[in-house]
Parts: C-alpha cells; sequence; structure tokens
C-alpha cells in the first residue's frame, strides 16, 4: 500500500490527474455530476493499479488509462470487504497537497481527522481565520476524535489523519500510539511557496511553510 501512496503523492500523477479532470470538462464520466471544485472528481485508473504495476507508466502515468469519475462513482467502482480498520497519517508542509492527496485515496466512509476542518466547523469562519478564544474546544474534539481513532471506535473502514508533523520521533510516536501507517506528502519548499503564491492564503502562511520545514528533520 505503501507504494502505491507514495505514487498518488507524485508530481506527476497530480499534474496528470489534473490535466484529466480540465479535458473531462469538470464533469463525472459516469453519472455526468459536474463538479464544482475539481477535489470532487477522482482520477481513476481503469487497469487497476498494484504494487507489482505502479511503476509502469504504461498503466500508472497513462492519460488512456484514467478516467474521471466523481466521489459517489468511484464509491461503488471499489466496493469495501471486510472491516480492517487501517489508520494514516498524512503529512508534509503547509501547502504540500495534503489534503487534496487524500481526497484521491479515501473513499466514502473513511474519516478524516483535519485540524482545520475542525476549527471550520465549529466556528463557521471561512478556512484561514482562527478565532484563538475558542482553540480549546477545538482541540478538546481533535482529542475526542483521535481517541475514536484510537480504539477503532465505530464503523468507518479506514481513517486518515491530516497534519504537519514535522518532527520525526513526535509523528513515530503517534503512529505507534495509534497503530498507524506514515505516508509523507511529498514536496519542496519552492513548490510550496509557488502554491501559496498562486492561491488567495494570507501571507502569514509564508511563515508556516518556513516553520514546518525549520523542524523538518526526515
Ligand atoms: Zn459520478
Ligand atoms: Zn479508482
Amino acid at each position: 500500500m505503501d507504494k502505491l501512496h507514495k505514487f498518488y503523492c507524485t508530481q506527476e500523477w497530480r499534474g496528470l490527474s489534473y490535466n484529466s479532470k480540465i479535458a473531462a470538462g469538470g464533469k463525472c464520466n459516469r453519472c455526468g455530476h459536474i463538479a464544482g471544485k475539481m477535489s470532487e472528481l477522482i482520477g481513476h485508473h481503469k487497469i487497476e493499479l498494484t504494487e507489482d504495476n505502479v511503476d509502469d507508466p504504461n498503466i500508472s502515468l497513462n492519460p488512456e488509462n484514467v478516467e474521471v469519475i466523481c466521489q459517489q462513482c468511484h464509491n461503488k467502482e471499489h466496493r469495501r470487504f471486510g472491516n480492517k480498520k487501517n489508520v494514516y497519517i498524512v503529512y508534509g508542509s503547509p501547502l504540500s497537497g495534503k489534503t487534496t492527496l487524500v481526497k484521491e485515496i479515501m473513499r466514502q466512509g473513511d474519516i478524516v481527522l483535519d485540524l482545520d476542518a475542525i476549527w471550520q466547523a465549529v466556528t463557521l469562519q471561512e478556512g484561514y481565520n482562527k478565532p484563538n478564544n475558542v482553540r480549546f474546544n477545538v482541540f478538546k474534539l481533535r482529542d475526542e476524535l483521535l481517541q475514536q481513532i484510537k480504539t477503532r471506535y465505530g464503523n468507518w473502514y479506514d481513517a486518515y489523519i491530516i497534519g504537519g508533523y514535522p518532527d520525526k520521533y513526535e509523528r513515530e510516536r503517534l503512529a505507534k500510539s495509534l497503530g498507524a501507517e506514515l505516508i509523507y506528502c511529498e514536496s519542496t519548499k519552492e513548490e510550496c511557496i509557488q502554491r501559496l503564491e498562486d492561491s488567495d492564503k494570507p501571507d502569514r502562511w509564508l511563515e508556516y511553510i518556513n516553520d514546518w520545514w525549520d523542524k523538518y528533520n526526515g
């Protein structure tokens, strides 16, 4: 699985997936659903990717093998069996594309723990406005969800935890305590800064990016 996750992090795949979505006119090839955002669509491999064929670009990076479908249709395509609850920690620099990556590899019925999303859920503020006075409520909700993931509480399939986790020691300890697999959302500092410039995020994100790379210890 790790090898497949690595593939989904590559610039090559992300570029191909994005271009396929543009070429499809932002529309699901199966049901015709028109996506409000490109991230609602998924680049699905017609010949399913496996550990054995992922290194073959004629399969993994062949536009002919990529079908653009919505999450609902994708969910029908990959039926889920069994209830082995896998837990993944998706880490990397701010703006390395962690959320985009999770949207590509997750299925309906998985749970996602994303601190930014919890902020938005309880404050109804736009993405990057985080009123400091409610931080303890937000953190407590995160801890509650972490506990549910740790104890495999409920009927979810897999869980994804999205975070920066630049410190190797800290994230390995977390992974161990949760029985989780680590997925590095690979990027360079320059790429992240470039994405910031192309986005509408406030300038203080440059600080977040610099901070992460200062702390990152491999
Ligand atoms: Zn669809
Ligand atoms: Zn698929």
